[in-house]
């Protein structure tokens, strides 16, 4: 995550982000990546790679840390803080006047964020947007980073931004309140999603690795979910070289959906080293060494069944909708069992209440023959 940000930030300072679209050198990558690992002075795998997740730490010692993120969010065993405040943000609703800057740097599909776009509420200081980008898998597999019970998302988005208190992104980057990153998951829905769409109708333009180009501003808000207000929250990393642990992490529980042929152009058209298909840029989930995950809102722990077994890609995978639709179920399976009670009780009481008429119908019958039988008996009186 950091080495895409650090490309950005050398594209702005040489100013090569004005010229629109076209192509910028392996070079220019790779002298950005070295000064960067000067700057750090740690040493100097450029060539990290997700086939390869182990090797990170032995050229960047953070990746064996105790808050190294992803993580997986067991649902059970998070925490619901109410102190926690909403997420407000401000600035997000750019428009067609401001271009943005979109880059496949050969780890991921990148978009640039001008720093009008704040987190203004949420933490305790105000955060700045540097930059957005995305983690997915192929068709078969799904390539979120975090996962909720152990279930990955189809593709996830995280947006980043830095402390104010810091005067950018790479000096934010070592400190410990330096980054607070917003993350989404994306799932498949019935519809394209129009807002997607405006970066991935671009993704033809930039399938080498290191190409960018660049698209009308837009409302960046709606790439995110509907609902900020249910989020999950704890202290980790970035999820890619030099993962350094200074990320406030907010999980939005909803998810944004895009079509089934949107999530394929994320898949198929972006092109790593050596014209590689650019996929599976997922790291996998890291230990949690005691840290807890605290929880905007009220968890439902859920049943086993719908857990470990990974749901198909059309199935809602909103974890808090799957788990309601589960109590839904067992309440309307003892309101059937509570009516089947009633119905027989009914049937068994309507039953006795049947056989007793026609006992009392049988013996006014006997009694009215008998009557009749005593009738000229009567008349014999007159
Ligand atoms: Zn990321």
């Amino acid at each position: 995550m950091l080495l895409e940000v650090f490309f950005i930030l050398y594209l702005l300072q040489s100013q090569v982000l004005t010229s629109g679209s076209s192509s910028s050198s392996s070079e220019t990558h790779e002298s950005s990546q070295r000064d960067e690992q000067h700057s750090k002075g740690s040493s100097h795998q450029h060539h990290w790679g997700y086939h390869d997740q182990d090797g990170w730490l032995s050229s960047f010692e953070d990746c064996g840390g105790k808050s190294q993120s992803p993580i997986n969010i067991n649902t059970g065993e998070v925490k619901y803080d109410p102190r926690l405040s909403l997420i407000k943000l401000e600035g997000y609703d750019l428009t067609d006047k401001s271009p943005l800057s979109l880059l496949n740097n050969g780890h991921t599909l990148q978009l640039s964020l001008p720093n009008s776009m704040r987190i203004v509420r949420g933490f305790d200081h105000i955060y700045v947007a540097a930059q957005l980008h995305f983690h997915w898998g192929t068709v078969e597999i799904p390539g979120s980073e975090h996962t909720i019970d152990n279930i990955h998302f189809p593709a996830e988005i995280h947006v980043v931004h830095y402390n104010s208190k810091y005067s950018n992104l790479s000096e934010a980057a070592t400190k410990a309140d330096g980054l607070a990153v917003l993350g989404g998951f994306i799932g498949i829905g019935l519809h394209e999603n129009e807002n997607y769409e405006k970066i991935l109708s671009a993704l033809t333009n930039i399938s080498s690795e290191e190409s960018y180009t660049e698209i009308p501003g837009f409302n960046v808000r709606h790439l995110l979910p509907n609902s900020l207000e249910r989020f999950y929250r704890y202290k980790g990393s970035l999820t890619t070289p030099p993962c350094f642990q200074t990320v406030s992490w907010t999980l939005f529980n909803d998810t944004v959906r895009v079509s089934r042929r949107q999530l394929a152009a994320l898949e198929d058209t972006l092109k790593t080293e050596h014209s590689k298909l650019l996929s599976k840029n997922f790291r996998a989930p890291q230990l949690l060494h005691g840290r807890k995950v605290l929880t905007s809102f009220h968890t439902v722990p859920s049943a086993g069944n719908a857990r470990g077994v990974p749901l198909s890609e059309t199935q809602d995978l909103n974890t808090k909708e799957s788990s309601e639709t589960q109590d839904a179920l067992s309440k309307g399976d003892i309101l059937a069992i509570v009516f089947g009670v009633l119905f027989a009780v009914t049937l068994l009481a309507f039953s006795v209440y049947t056989y007793q008429q026609r006992k009392k119908y049988t013996k006014f019958k006997r009694d009215s023959k008998q009557n009749v039988i005593y009738k000229p008996a009567v008349k014999e009186e007159a």
